[in-house]
C-alpha cells in the first residue's frame, strides 16, 4: 500500500538531539514553543480572477496576524507528492516540514478559505502540554460518527514520532485515482451525513480516530472553547454587534478567532452556496479583521463591505501614545 515515505521509528530522539546541537534554532523562543502555520494552494490558477484575489486576501489576513504574533509561514503552491493532490497534499507537505524544521514544535494547517478573525486571540498552547493533534470538534459528534465532528480545516500537529504515525495512518485512503474513488464509498458508508464523493482528508481522520480510538485519542484534544475553526454561516452577520458589545482577544462567539468559508470553494465553481453570498461573506469576514489592524494607523473600512479606508482619528505629534495603546504586540493579555 501508500505511504508517504520510509518508515522514521525514532524520530523523537533525533529531533532531541538536534535541538542539542543547535541552540542557535531554538525550539521555544521567548518562553513559547515555535510554531510554523503551514497553508497553500493549487499549483494552477483559480477558475475565475476573483477567486485567486481572495487566495491574496486569504494570505494577506494570515502575514499579518503571524506577524503580529511571532509566527512563521509557509505557502505551499506545489505537489509534494504526486498521488496527494487537492485536500490530501496537505499530509506530505506536513511531513516534509517536520523532517526539514526540526526547531519548530507545532505545525499549524490553516485552509486558503479560512480568514482569522480575531487578530488579537492567541492559541492557548500551555493547555495542549499532553497532546499532539489539537482540533476543532465535538466528542458527541464523534460518536454518532458524524462526518462533520471535526475539521481538518485548523489544526495543530506537534513535530514528533507520534505525529509521523498518525500521517502514515492516515494517508493510504489519499492516493488520486482508484485508491481514494473505492475509499471515498468506504467513508460514505460508514460516517454519519457523508455523500458519495472520493475520500476527503477529514473524513480520513475521522473514520481512524473512530476505529483506532484506543490508539490514538489519547493525545488528540478536541478544541470548541475558542472558534480554532469557525463555520462561517451565523458568523459573518454579527460582526457589527460583536463591535459593539466585545473587543478583539476572546477568540469565542463573543469574537471568532477563525471564520472558515467552508463549502465556499472561492478557487473553483462547485460551491455549496451561492457565489453572492460567500464572496460578499468572505469581504466581511477580510475587513472586520483588517480593522483591528489598521486601527494602529487610524484608519478603517469605510464598511465591512468596503475595500478602501477612512481616517477615524487625527494625526498626532506624540504617534508613541498610540503605539503604547494600539500595538497588539504589546497587548496581547486580554481580560475576558
Ligand atoms: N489546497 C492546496 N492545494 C490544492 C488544493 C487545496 O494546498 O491543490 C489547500 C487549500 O489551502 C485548501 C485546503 O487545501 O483551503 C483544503 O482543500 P479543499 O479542496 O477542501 O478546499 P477549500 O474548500 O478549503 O477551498
Ligand atoms: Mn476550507
Amino acid at each position: 500500500t501508500y505511504t508517504l515515505g520510509p518508515k522514521i521509528t525514532n524520530w523523537d530522539s533525533q529531533r532531541q538531539k538536534w535541538i542539542e546541537q543547535n541552540l542557535n534554532f531554538p525550539n521555544v523562543v521567548n518562553g513559547k514553543a515555535r510554531i510554523l502555520l503551514v497553508t497553500g494552494s493549487s499549483p494552477d490558477p483559480c477558475e475565475t480572477p476573483f477567486g485567486d484575489h481572495y487566495l491574496v486576501k486569504g494570505i494577506k489576513n494570515k502575514i499579518d496576524y503571524c506577524r503580529l504574533h511571532g509566527i512563521d509561514i509557509v505557502y505551499n503552491m506545489v505537489y509534494l507528492d504526486e498521488e496527494m493532490t487537492g485536500f490530501w497534499s496537505k499530509l506530505p507537505l506536513i511531513r516534509k516540514l517536520m523532517l526539514s524544521h526540526l526547531e519548530v514544535e507545532w505545525f499549524w494547517w490553516l485552509d486558503s478559505d479560512a480568514l482569522f478573525t480575531d487578530m488579537v486571540f492567541e492559541i492557548p498552547l500551555e493547555k495542549y502540554k499532553d497532546h499532539n493533534l489539537v482540533i476543532q470538534g465535538y466528542p458527541s459528534l464523534l460518536e454518532e460518527k458524524s462526518w462533520i465532528s471535526l475539521n481538518t480545516g485548523s489544526f495543530l500537529l506537534r513535530n514528533c514520532q507520534w505525529s509521523l504515525d498518525l500521517l502514515d495512518a492516515w494517508a493510504p485512503m489519499g492516493p488520486k485515482g482508484t485508491v481514494r474513488d473505492e475509499a471515498g464509498k468506504l467513508l460514505a458508508a460508514n460516517l454519519k451525513g457523508r455523500p458519495v464523493f472520493e475520500a476527503d482528508d477529514q473524513s480520513a481522520l475521522i473514520y481512524l480516530l473512530i476505529n483506532q480510538k484506543e490508539k490514538w485519542m489519547e493525545k488528540v484534544y478536541i478544541e470548541n472553547s475558542y472558534y480554532l475553526h469557525g463555520f462561517w454561516l451565523g458568523l459573518v452577520d454579527t460582526y457589527e454587534e460583536l463591535e459593539e458589545k466585545y473587543h478583539p482577544g476572546l477568540g469565542d462567539e463573543r469574537w471568532p478567532f477563525v471564520t472558515h468559508f467552508v463549502g465556499c470553494k472561492p478557487c473553483n465553481s462547485f460551491r455549496d452556496y451561492p457565489f453572492e453570498k460567500c464572496f460578499k461573506s468572505m469581504e466581511r469576514a477580510f475587513n472586520f479583521a483588517d480593522d483591528q489592524v489598521l486601527k494602529l494607523y487610524g484608519l478603517r473600512h469605510g464598511s465591512l463591505l468596503n475595500p478602501n479606508v477612512k481616517r477615524f482619528r487625527n494625526e498626532s505629534d506624540n504617534p508613541l501614545k498610540f503605539v503604547d495603546e494600539l500595538d497588539i504586540r504589546r497587548h496581547k493579555v486580554i481580560d475576558s
